[in-house]
């Protein structure tokens, strides 16, 4: 099955090209939902294994035979740097401090930030290749990590993250944001640099893009796509040559809240949560399905996604020693959701699976605590409202979004860190809240009458601009 790299759908993917020569078999598909071009590999490249010196030139540039897409780094980095140091100058109170660039090839831009801030940045740089990083993986001004992404340690977060030439290549761009998500500060930019798709346009042109090591292909739409689904927001979008530059920042709700980037069409109706009945038909047969009693055990839902971030989750709740049950209801089907379960793979650890209805109420309204540790600054989670309004306590990551909730200090540990969660989550075990103040929150601020007046207002206001001006009313969804 071919399944979306961006918007997940299934089967909806047609092939469309089938690049010359490759050695992997390589096809090239169209998603039909949401127009992303990817490709997938059905075997694996041979690894060059002559030391002949073209074989080792291949590998440097990840495997793949120098073509005008490719060549060319500095000037890329070069006009990224431009391009970062008029955005700093256009937004004074943007103060940056610390930089990290995730795939940092000969150093160009990390030795350009350096030039220019001087000693008021701290650099880190992360380069697969050795050989690459030759120069500069022993100099004063940078912490080098060589190695893949996903094996760099996150031990801070950084104003800028940038990524040149590098999203294209992974078979899961998913985790490429989802990693800038956690690494990044609440108000910081991730450039991203990739060949731009909507540059191709002749057949010449075709095999420097679809060739064995790319593996997606971007235009302004699918980016911008893939970014908002992990919580990010386009800032500033250039077009040149066949490159294609982003600046990204995380979105929140806050960016309503706090009236930036305000439109007059901009209209904010929140989401509306039901009252809870205390008559759950089937509870006690729900509870004897996972051999729960009531208030005996701690539980969360969702999808086995890595925005979701069960892995802290898990091992923070592991790390605790907590003799009571953790209960995950979800799935998922995808590597991470393996590693998930692997990890979940506990006698104390239930993972129901999806579940619905009166089930998944009876589970909500008997745990002790809630938990959530989600990375990403998307929306105000439905999930922690729901566990609101059943009045329990809740443990969730610090994000700003999550921070929007009236909850207690003690209702937040620090995302990422599996440590603060067990501490955290020991002190909520230990005492007892009272959290009957979150019902009346709920009854004010996601009360689905209101929402329904709200709703219905608006869409008096448009029927009655239509009417005046005979067109539709625009409006931006947020
Ligand atoms: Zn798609």
């Amino acid at each position: 099955m071919i399944i979306c790299p961006i918007c997940d759908s299934q089967s909806n993917s047609e092939k469309i090209y089938k690049p010359r020569g490759t050695l992997v078999d390589m096809e090239v598909f169209m998603c039909h939902e949401c127009s992303h071009i990817f490709s997938t590999k059905k075997s694996k490249a041979s690894k060059p294994t002559s030391d002949n010196i073209q074989a080792k030139i291949q590998k440097i540039s990840c495997d793949a035979d120098y073509t005008e897409v490719r060549v060319g780094k500095q000037q890329m980095t070069d006009k990224d740097f431009d391009r970062l140091v008029n955005y700093s100058i256009k937004n004074p109170d943007f103060v940056i401090k610390d930089v990290l660039d995730t795939c940092s090839a000969r150093g160009h831009f990390i030795e350009k930030v350096k030039n220019y801030w001087g000693d008021d940045v701290n650099i880190d740089a992360i380069e697969p290749d050795p050989y690459m990083a030759v120069k500069y993986v022993d100099s004063d001004n940078f912490k080098v990590f060589i190695g893949e992404l996903e094996n760099y340690e996150i031990k801070k977060k950084f104003d800028v993250v940038y990524s040149c030439h590098s999203l294209e290549h992974y078979k899961n761009p998913i985790k490429v944001f989802s990693f800038a998500s956690k690494v990044i500060n609440k108000n910081g930019l991730f450039i991203i640099n990739v060949p731009n798709i909507m540059t191709l346009d002749t057949y010449q042109g075709f095999d420097e893009y679809f060739y064995d090591y790319h593996l997606q292909y971007f235009c302004p739409n699918t980016l911008t796509l893939l970014s908002q689904k992990m919580g990010f927001m386009a800032e500033e979008i250039y077009e040149s040559g066949s490159d294609l530059v982003i600046f990204f920042r995380k979105r929140t709700v806050l960016d309503y809240n706090n009236n930036k980037r305000k439109t007059k069409n901009l209209h904010l109706i929140k989401n509306g949560v039901t009252q809870r009945d205390c008559n759950i038909k089937n509870e006690q047969y729900y509870l004897d399905k996972y051999c729960l009693s009531e208030k005996s055990y701690l539980f969360s839902v969702g999808r086995f996604t890595e925005e979701k971030d069960l892995v802290t989750m898990i091992n923070g709740y592991l790390f605790s020693k907590l003799k009571v049950k953790l209960v995950i209801a979800g799935d998922g089907d995808t590597e991470y959701s393996s590693k998930v379960k692997k990890l979940a793979a506990s006698k104390n650890i239930i993972l129901t699976g999806y579940i619905f209805g009166d089930e998944l109420q009876s589970l909500f309204s008997n745990a002790k605590i809630f938990l959530l540790s989600s990375t990403h600054e998307v929306a105000a989670p439905i999930t922690v409202l729901e566990a609101m309004s059943y009045n329990l306590s809740i443990l969730l990551s610090d994000i700003d979004v999550n921070q929007i909730l009236p909850l207690e200090n003690s209702s937040y540990f620090s995302a990422g860190d599996y440590k603060d969660f067990s501490k955290s989550l020991l002190w909520l075990f230990n005492n007892e809240h009272d959290n009957y103040n979150n019902v009346s929150y709920l009854e004010e601020n996601h009360n689905w009458d209101s929402i329904a007046n709200e709703t219905h207002a608006l869409y008096k206001t448009i029927i009655a601009y239509r009417n005046e001006f005979n067109t539709p009313k625009p409006l931006t969804t947020f």
